[in-house]
């Protein structure tokens, strides 16, 4: 039986029975108690409640040779569907290939009335200032991770004090900012300069991971359009995107439903991803597709190239017990680990959403799956749900309208 066939508890015991969950995570996710009262207050402020969103996981990722379910968590019907449905395809294809970097996040300590003197005391102190950094976080050092740059800069009239650090496993906002706080008073007494501000960047530019996939013409058929038709197109869609900025932005929209299921569904902070992902694709104003999909020897080669920045353990991750579930289920253990497979989740919805568009076009996957979502509109429960959603993808008409006139004929018999 297909996943999307089963019922609830069919699809927990498949993750059972294939190991990507025990029987204690299977029992906690039975009890619908995703989050304590203590952890919710604890997690943010003037708390009344926990707001829900569906939890699923898409099926068929084969990343650098190794299998994969993906857990996310969204509100938006057919994204889960559309990163399994290309998963497989690329699955088929030979699975996709990931390159990830050492995970170095940057922080900024901002002093006021700057000069050349004054980056010239800074950089004769270099070696005492990173050793001030690394006392600030000895639990990093001894774990393997590092201070591992400190540059100085004039920028504007301010001066620009940028430490790396690689925070390992951690997302590691609080890490850095906790080692700008510690340094930033030392630099500042040295060069006689006020303090503006000492804060993280969430720039990326040391945490940006390389996706690949070469897939089967095969794979890329329609009932009505050669893979080879489909992969031309697709290519020529990819191009247009290069020249123009409002189907760019649509199409990374695509790719970042997928990522930002992943980073819900683990914990992870979106908003630092999306600051990182769109600003590393935006060079001399001009704002780029996160992916390309080129032809060569006979295949559909798609490449996607972007900051991923996300921890797997620290913040939130550590306290949520939804994220340490969603954490396990994909066995990942490190940080990198969790790149590659936020990283190829990025591309299967890329890959997905260009097949629907210069084929059948989106709305022929997407409201049908949102057909059940105006029927929940229009009130219907239990099986009137299903049962309308069936009408509805035959008839074709995807409205509350409909599906409130299709209810009440099911009511009325
Ligand atoms: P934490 O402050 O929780 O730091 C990471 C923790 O993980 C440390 O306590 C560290 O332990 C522990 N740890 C255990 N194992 C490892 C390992 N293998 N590698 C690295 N650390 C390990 O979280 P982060 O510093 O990651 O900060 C992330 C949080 O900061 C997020 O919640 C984010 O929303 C928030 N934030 C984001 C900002 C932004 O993006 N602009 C700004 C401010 C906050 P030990 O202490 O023993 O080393």
């Amino acid at each position: 039986m297909k996943i999307y066939e089963m019922n609830n508890d069919e699809r927990l015991d498949y993750l059972l029975k294939n190991k990507y969950l025990n029987a204690e995570q299977v029992e906690f996710l039975k009890s619908q108690q995703p989050l304590s009262q203590d952890i919710a207050n604890s997690l943010s402020e003037n708390q009344i409640g926990i707001f829900a969103l569906p939890y699923g996981f898409a099926t068929d990722f084969l990343i650098n040779g190794q299998d994969f379910v993906v857990p996310m968590v969204i509100e938006e019907p057919s994204v889960i569907a559309a990163a399994s449905n290309a998963a497989k395809r690329i699955k088929a294809s030979g699975g996709f290939t990931v390159e990830t970097a050492q995970h170095i996040m940057y922080g900024q300590i901002v002093l006021e009335n700057g000069t050349a003197d004054k980056i010239d005391i800074l950089n004769k102190a270099k070696e005492d200032i990173l050793k001030l950094a690394r006392a600030a976080h000895p639990s990093l050092i001894k774990r393997g991770g590092d201070v591992v740059s400190a540059r100085f800069e004039l920028v504007d009239d301010c001066i620009e004090v940028k430490i790396g650090v690689d925070t390992l496993d951690a997302m590691g906002a609080n890490m850095v900012n906790s080692i700008l706080e510690q340094v930033a008073p030392y630099v500042s007494e040295m060069i006689g300069s006020t303090i503006l501000c000492s804060i993280l960047s969430n720039s990326g530019v040391s945490q940006v991971v390389k996706v690949s996939a070469a897939v089967d013409f095969e794979q890329l058929k329609t009932k009505t359009m050669s893979g080879q038709k489909v992969a031309e197109r697709i290519v020529k869609l990819t191009e247009f995107s290069k020249f123009s900025k409002m189907r760019a932005i649509t199409h990374n929209k695509g790719i970042m439903n997928g990522v930002d299921a992943v980073l819900l569904a683990t914990g992870n902070d979106f908003r630092a991803e999306e600051a990182a992902a769109h600003s590393y694709f935006i060079e001399n104003g001009n704002y780029a597709p996160f992916s390309d999909w080129k032809i060569v020897d006979g295949k559909l080669i798609g490449t996607l190239e972007m900051p991923i920045e996300v921890g797997t353990v620290g913040g939130a991750i550590r306290t949520m017990p939804m994220a340490q579930l969603s954490l396990a289920m994909m066995k990942v253990k490190s940080s990198q680990e969790l790149q590659a497979v936020i990283g190829s989740v990025g591309l299967a919805n890329n890959l997905s959403a260009l097949r629907a568009l210069v084929t059948t076009g989106i709305q022929a996957g997407h409201m049908s799956l949102q057909s059940k979502s105006l029927a929940v509109s229009a009130g219907a429960t239990g099986d009137e749900i299903n049962k309308i959603s069936k009408i509805m993808n035959q008839s074709k008409k995807y409205t509350l309208a409909e599906a409130k006139r299709l209810l009440e004929n099911l009511r009325n018999g």
